[in-house]
């Protein structure tokens, strides 16, 4: 599906793996001032003063977590950099730095980490963090890739999953579900491709979707947004299992309920065309779907008003006591106990 956009093939063996380390490494600049030393030394030198340090590894491996067949090599070292800084905005930290380390097969050439390394050192420069370290080496098969992010905040700006109070606001930004409804419709290509080669997919009405799965975006804007409204979310996580899986999280670890409301979940006019199409419910989706990188974190009663208005935040539900248990409110109003998982979650009951 994706064409090869590199005849040219350059052999790791030509290079060795220092030559490589070298050739992908050699054009990084250092941009945080708490990197004192970066890539080059034995180990990369941080200085972060007074901060504290949050750090979060993300591992890759084709086959389980990607599919080189739909997710160009560009896309991947894009993506992998972004669900790593998406934790750190998870935690409300400001992401610095990150290592890269890659296995590979000897399928692969040269041509294909540099399209890699294209891909992450966007990603580093968009969210400006830097490379710092990492290692690369041979898989016996295929590609693994590992990226570990840094980031920095002050104590008190830290936000942990276990914080909510029992009446406190849910809320999520942006939207939920298309990522994986992207994922949906890139699997079916794939299908008619392997069937008929010579036939081009025409992907115009599923472009957000597809977006939203090949080249997420993580939150680092919501910190500033916050602090601009002064508002510090007592709990919070992002959305990469599946938004139901999440609230599990925050109300396991804060001990306390939840009640989502069904007619309040955001989601993509796209999505609901597409989910349609594919004949699936799209509350089933948006709550069970993975992979968007929203924020999903709670609120105080007392902050309602400084965010109601702010179209990057949507009010979901809010925390009850833990007894009352984790429940999803229909838009036909009946009460459907939240599961972590499970396409037929909504269904069962
Ligand atoms: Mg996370």
């Amino acid at each position: 599906m994706i064409e090869d956009k590199n005849p040219q093939r350059t052999s790791l063996a030509q290079l060795g793996e220092f030559g490589l380390i070298e050739h992908l490494t050699r054009s990084i600049e250092i941009k945080q001032p708490s990197t004192l030393t970066g890539v080059g030394d034995d180990a990369a030198v941080l200085d972060f003063k007074d901060k504290k340090v949050v750090v979060s590894t993300d591992l890759l491996v084709e086959g389980v977590h990607f599919d080189l067949s739909y997710m160009p090599l560009k896309h991947l070292g894009y993506k992998a950099v972004v669900v790593n800084i998406s934790d750190i905005c998870a935690m409300n930290a400001r992401p610095t730095q990150i290592t890269v380390s890659i296995a590979v097969s000897n399928r692969f050439p040269l041509e294909a980490l540099e399209e890699l390394y294209e891909g992450i050192k966007l990603a580093a420069k968009i969210y400006n963090v830097d490379i710092v370290g990492g290692d690369t080496t041979s898989s016996q098969k295929g590609m693994i890739l590992s990226i570990t992010a840094l980031g920095e905040a002050n104590a008190d700006e830290l936000v942990y999953r276990n914080g909510a109070g029992a009446t406190d606001l849910l809320v999520v930004t942006g939207d939920v579900g298309s990522a994986y409804m992207g994922l949906q419709v890139l699997e079916r290509e794939k299908q008619v491709f392997q069937v008929n080669p010579n036939n081009q997919p025409d992907l115009d009405a599923y472009t957000y979707l597809i977006e939203r799965q090949l080249k997420p975006e993580a939150r680092n804007d919501v910190k500033g947004i916050l602090e601009a409204l002064e508002v510090k979310p007592t709990a919070m996580i992002d959305v990469s299992d599946g938004l139901s899986s999440e609230i599990i999280h925050i109300c396991k670890q804060s001990g306390v309920g939840c009640n989502l409301y069904e007619e309040k979940i955001p989601v993509d006019p796209q999505l609901i065309s597409v989910t349609e199409e594919f004949n699936i419910d799209n509350t089933t989706v948006a709550i069970n779907g993975g992979e968007d990188y929203e924020l999903l974190f709670t609120i105080k009663m007392e902050d309602f008003d400084k965010i109601k208005h702010n179209p990057n935040f949507t009010i979901i539900g809010y925390m009850t006591q833990e007894s009352e248990g984790i429940h999803l409110i229909t838009r036909a109003n009946t009460k459907i106990p939240l599961k972590a998982r499970g396409w037929n979650a909504m269904s069962e009951e």
